[in-house]
Parts: C-alpha cells; structure tokens; sequence
C-alpha cells in the first residue's frame, strides 16, 4: 500500500483549480493557502481521501476575509454588546460602503481646499439635537468621558454620586478611567441616597466638574435619593451629565431613559452618550454642549487620538437622517406581530413551540424594562447546534428550553432563521 502521505496533492497545484484561484483572488493568498493546509493535513491524517483535498479546502472557505461571522441575534436582548451592539441599518451599510474608498472627509470639492472633517454628519448631529450649541464625535462614549476630563478636570476634581459610580462592563469603571486623566474624583452621598448638599459642600477650588452618570445597567430602588440635573446646574461649576444611552429625544417605549435634548434643556452644560446604543448607529461618543465648551474639547491635543474615522462618520450621519433603525423597530414591534411569525415558523419546525417571553433592551439601557415578547421554544440541546450553524443562531437558555425571541430577529431574517433551524432540527 503507498503511504497516502505521498498522495496529497501539493500546494501550488491546488491553488490552480478554478475555485481555488478564483478564492485567492476575492479573499487572498495567505488565507486560501491556510484552508489548503487544513485540508491537506486532514488527508495526510487519513480523515479525507486525497483526491478529495480541494472540494474540502473549497467547502472550508470562508465567505469573506473576516473571522467575524454574521450572526442571527434571537437572544432578544436589543442592544447586545457581546454581539456588535447595534445592528447598522441598511442606509448605513450603504453608506459606509460609500465612503470607503476616496471621500471628501476632509475635503472642500468647490475650492480643492481642505475643509472640516466629517462636516455633513456633525451638521446632521447639530440638527437632531437643535438645543446643543455645538456637537463633537469621538470613539465611544468612554473616550468622550476622557476627553470631558482631561479638558475640563487636569489635575482637579470630578464630583460624583457614590450611587453613580458604575463599572460598565468587561471590568471598565468610570471612576477609574477619569482617574487615568490625572483627575480626583471627589465621592458624594451614598450609595442609595445623595443629595443636593452633599454636592454643595464637596464644590470647592479644587472643583472641575460636576458627573452625574446615568447607571443604566443596574437600578437602586427602596430608600433612594438622587439630585435631578436641573437641580445640579446652575452651582457655578460646569456639570457634566453621561446619559450612556444615546437617545437624542425622549423615547415613547423608554419613558425613563435619559436623553441628550432634555438634559441639555434641564442644564447640563455638557452631555456625552454612545452612538451604537439606542440610538441604533456605529461605535462612537456623542458631544454636546454650548459652541464655546465643545470647541474648547475639539481643541484638546488628546481629540486627535480619539477621533473617528470616516467610515464611522458615514454610517453615524445615515443613522440620524435615514429610516428608522433596526434597534428602533425591535424596541417598537408589535408583539401581536411577533406572535404571527412565530407561529408562522413553529408550523414549519416539528417540535418548536411558540411561545411568550420577555426580551429586553440591553446595552446597559433599561435593565427594569421588559419588553413583552414572542417566540419559539425547542429542546435545550439545539441552543449549542444552532450557534454552531450557518449562519450561528444565538438564542437564550429559559427553563431547560432554547427560545428564539423574534424581537431582536428582523422580519426579514425569518427565512435565514427557518433555514438554520431546520438544519439543525
Ligand atoms: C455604555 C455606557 C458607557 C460606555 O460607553 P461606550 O460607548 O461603550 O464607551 C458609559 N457610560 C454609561 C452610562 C453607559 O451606559
């Protein structure tokens, strides 16, 4: 018997049937050369006939130079940070797509001078929020904070609730991030109750801000107090309110959720916020405040380090001019809706139950608020089958049952999300 190992096709004679070239060409050399390896090592191992090494590496490519897959998000968790927050519209996709070669970012095609980056997103930002006197972009809402900090607090003190005084995930706490700055943070109240005093008397020379955080991924409640942002301006020192969310405007779902347009009506001087949260856009740390302050944090030496890139500013502008956002219509759907297509699905998968549920909004938003919800139920072990699928399903583990909650499934996914399932099934 010949050693099979002598059998294995070689490298550059695989790379030249049509499908593999074709795969080098789209995805690359160094990526089509890997899944080569993978299958001639499966060969060499006996696990696959040689003859058979290309139909292998061909079914083995991915279907595009990314690592990241697509995902079906049946968690029914809205805001899903572990899976990309905010799904982009289809308008954002498209304009990111857009930008992504040569753009005029930074560029005046009238005169050929530069011009103002990412003018045309800050003009839509301005707009959304017409109470802001002037409106900045960052990375996320984090470096928004730093920059907040770093302008307004060098070498002073942020005053800041002990109830506010949040670790907002994947351990990143707040305080410890405008520590970094070289800030003081000046700890006030207690952890269930603070009140207007206790800010007064910590107000002092020292003094750069005021913080007052929203902690939207937990809730006190009984004995609580907290100091309402109109009650915190107008204290002679700049207060400073991070709303995380990101709702530009109060919210008809989320009647509790801070947004940057009352908080600045309230008197906030400055309001930062994350741009793939509620507001259904891409990573990034909303601005705004008087023209004055957020020229003030533009001309920080640190902005540059923390600006976004076009591809950001695209998708950030079609988010706020466009239709309404995936994330607008999972908060909105009507739950009467959710059930039809449950049902629609269940009649098609043998053993799938339709069921009520209760998703949430996720993201660090709201962790009070369930949103009534529908799905479909199938046995536990099919959770682990189906985030293993293509594409990956990522439902939630209830009670012994694996729920697909379609709150969180777009109405135009259903068919993908049959698909998978039944692939499973
Ligand atoms: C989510 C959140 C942040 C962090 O925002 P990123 O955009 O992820 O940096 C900060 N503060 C609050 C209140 C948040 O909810």
């Amino acid at each position: 018997m010949t050693d099979p190992r002598r059998r294995v096709p070689r490298t550059d004679t695989l790379l030249t049937d049509p499908r593999l070239a074709e795969a080098e060409r789209t995805l690359g050399r160094t990526l089509v050369k890997s899944v080569i390896a993978d299958a001639q090592q499966r060969a060499r191992a006996g696990e696959i006939a040689p003859e058979h090494v290309a139909d292998h590496a061909v079914a083995a490519l991915p279907s595009a130079a990314v690592s990241l897959r697509p995902v079906i998000n049946a968690t029914g968790v809205v805001v899903h940070t572990n899976l990309g927050r905010a799904p982009l519209s289809r308008t954002a996709v498209d304009a990111v797509v857009t930008a992504s070669g040569a753009t005029d970012v930074e560029f005046d095609l009238a005169t050929g001078r530069r011009a103002r980056r990412g003018r045309g997103t800050l003009a839509a930002l301005a707009r959304a929020v017409p109470t802001a006197g002037g409106v900045h972009v960052v990375n996320n809402n984090a470096a928004a904070l730093l920059l907040a900090a770093m302008t307004l607090a060098p070498g002073r003190e942020i005053i800041v609730s002990r109830g506010e005084l949040i670790e907002i995930g994947d351990g990143f706490r707040i305080p410890e991030l405008l520590e970094s700055t070289g800030a003081r943070i000046r700890e006030v109240g207690t952890t269930n109750r603070t009140h207007l005093r206790d800010y007064t008397d910590a107000i002092g020379r020292e003094t750069g801000f005021i913080l007052k955080v929203h902690p939207s991924n937990y809730y006190v409640s009984g004995f609580t107090s907290a100091v309402a942002v109109t009650d915190l301006a107008g204290l002679g020192v700049p207060l400073v309110v991070d709303i995380g969310s990101g709702l530009l405007t109060p919210h008809p779902v989320l009647p509790d959720e801070p947004d940057a347009t009352t908080a600045l009506r309230h008197g906030a001087d400055l309001v930062t916020a994350s741009g793939d949260k509620l507001l259904g856009g891409p990573q990034a740390g909303l601005l705004f405040g008087s023209a004055e302050l957020i020229e003030r944090l533009r001309r920080h030496p640190a902005a540059r380090a923390l600006r976004v890139d076009k591809l950001t500013l695209a998708a950030l502008e079609a988010t706020l001019v466009g239709p309404p956002t995936p994330v607008h219509l999972a908060l909105t759907a009507d739950v009467a809706a959710l059930r039809v297509r449950a049902e629609r699905l269940a009649a098609q998968l043998p053993g799938a139950l339709v069921v009520d549920c209760v998703a949430a909004v996720g993201g660090g938003g709201a962790p009070d608020v369930g949103l009534p919800s529908a799905g479909i139920s199938l046995p536990e072990p099919l959770a682990a089958a189906l985030r293993a699928g293509t594409p990956p399903v990522v439902g939630r583990v209830e009670a012994g049952r694996c729920v697909l909650d379609l709150r969180t499934v777009a109405p135009d996914e259903d068919g993908r999300l049959l698909e998978a399932v039944a692939a499973c099934m």
